[in-house]
């Protein structure tokens, strides 16, 4: 029998448990997250290894150090191929800074590569169990259809999906509308938070408990994992392993899911000599690095970088125990970290919408690069960082780009005039057929619907 990793929770007051529990449960029971007990290493000689091979063979082999025990490895192997099955393309801009474009598969967002594995491992664990499992999700736009996209026709699993019925553009309602089978697509006549609350007391409520309900959101551990590999991927494709040259990596963040990959990866050796921690306007965790002071942004602050508005980043109590501190499930800090270390490994900056707005414009006018606004907020804070930090010329860097281009076309086309090409993912959706039924944001109508479908 291999030995099984074992999971625990941040707020420590609940006993570890194995990779399907967390996977499975997505929150520990004391409202905790769960991490890994340790980072099995990767050694330069195992990157090496890694040079020139296809990515779902390096996922295979970072993930497998997380999964032993869990599934086997020619299964792994066979979901890693299913999963990854398009580009990762890595651009260079100018010199040795690079764009990793991670915004090429079924919804043109980074949120595949993590939805589509974790998809189909509580699909195989369902399987296992011969049990049934719904995923309930709320979405102002694209979880939404990262998870519905990665779930769909998945066994043994079905998702529902809340979506406010006049928030969210066309073409996002579309691409989870259109897709039916195991999808259930409920439009909401409210905000985001209506149907977050809805899907917080379906998870609360005892007359539900005969279906077994799980969320799909970052922070599940399965949402993180899968995020490390693409770090690995792209210091394999561009640094010299052999020396064991340093990169440095940009993120443009939100509720540093992202990050979090990427830190991992670090703790398994990686060599990383810098993370740039790029957000928008919402500033709360930029201002925590630089004076060690924690405080929410309430609401969260509207930027264009709209997946990345979050005043309160649901992963920060990951981060902050992984630096050897304590924060709790409400973003109370109990116990600082380590402020000189997380500031070694961490250089984060607030870019606001004039200048990502600036960075789309001087990337595409100086290097012909086209960056969306998510991306252009991780652009313009490497930029930052070269300067402050004055970083060599030589060094090699790498930052972020999450979603396509051609999701904002209005921004893209206001800053640079031209339109971006549509991804063939995103090909036709307009055309297809929906369906979906309107609610109100009464909870006993959503309760019975669950109840007439998903009770066994
Ligand atoms: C979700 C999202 C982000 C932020 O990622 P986090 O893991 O929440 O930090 C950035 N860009 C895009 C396009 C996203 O959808």
């Amino acid at each position: 029998m291999t030995e099984q990793m074992r999971y625990y929770s941040t707020n420590h007051r609940v006993p570890d448990v194995t990779l399907d529990r967390a996977l499975l449960q997505g929150q520990a029971g004391d409202m905790g997250l769960f991490l890994p007990e340790r980072f099995p290493p990767l050694t330069r000689d195992d990157l090496l290894g890694f040079v020139g091979r296809p990515y779902p063979e390096i996922a295979f082999e970072v993930l497998r150090r997380f999964t032993q025990g869990v599934f086997a490895d020619d299964t792994l192997l066979e979901l890693c191929r299913d999963a990854y099955d398009y580009d990762i393309p890595l651009e260079c801009v100018t010199g040795r800074q690079h764009i990793m474009r991670l915004d090429q598969g079924p919804t043109a967002s980074f949120k595949d590569f993590a939805a589509r594995m974790m998809a189909r491992w509580m699909s195989r664990l369902m399987e296992k169990e011969q049990g049934e499992l719904v995923i309930l999700t709320a979405t102002s736009g694209d979880t939404g259809s990262a998870v519905a996209h990665a779930y769909h026709g998945a066994r043994r699993v079905h998702v529902v999906v809340l979506f406010p019925v006049d928030e969210v553009s066309d073409r996002q309602r579309k691409q989870m509308t259109t897709l039916g089978g195991n999808v259930r697509v409920i439009g909401i006549e409210g905000k985001f938070d209506d149907g977050q609350a809805m899907v917080k007391r379906a998870f609360a409520d005892p007359d539900l408990k005969n279906i077994r309900l799980t969320s799909a959101n970052s922070i599940n551990i399965g949402r993180l994992l899968p995020q490390a590999v693409y770090y690995v991927y792209a210091y394999v494709r561009l640094a010299d392993v052999a020396e064991g040259e340093e990169v440095v990596f940009s993120i443009p963040s939100g509720n540093f899911g992202d990050m979090m990959g990427g830190t991992i990866a670090r703790r398994m050796g990686l060599p990383i000599k810098r993370f740039v921690i790029a957000t928008n306007a919402n500033d709360e965790v930029p201002n925590f690095v630089r004076t060690g002071e924690y405080k929410t942004i309430v609401p969260s602050r509207v930027c264009i970088s709209n997946a990345m508005n979050v005043g309160h980043p649901s992963n920060l109590a990951r981060l902050i125990d992984m630096y050897g501190g304590h924060m709790d499930e409400k973003g109370n800090l109990i116990e600082k970290p380590d402020m000189d270390r997380l500031r070694r490994d961490i250089y984060s900056v607030s870019i606001d919408d004039d200048h990502t707005r600036q960075a789309i414009k001087d990337a595409y006018d100086k290097y012909g690069t086209v960056l969306e606004p998510h991306g252009a907020v991780g652009w313009a804070g490497l930029g930052r960082y070269i300067e402050d930090e004055r970083e060599s010329e030589d060094t090699l860097c790498i930052s972020l780009e999450t979603a396509h281009p051609a999701k904002f076309p209005e921004e893209i086309e206001a800053m640079i005039g031209i339109m971006p090409d549509t991804p063939p993912s995103l090909v036709g959706i307009e055309e297809r057929a929906e369906q979906y039924p309107v609610m109100s944001t009464d909870y006993d109508a959503f309760r019975d619907l669950l109840l007439t479908h998903y009770s066994t």
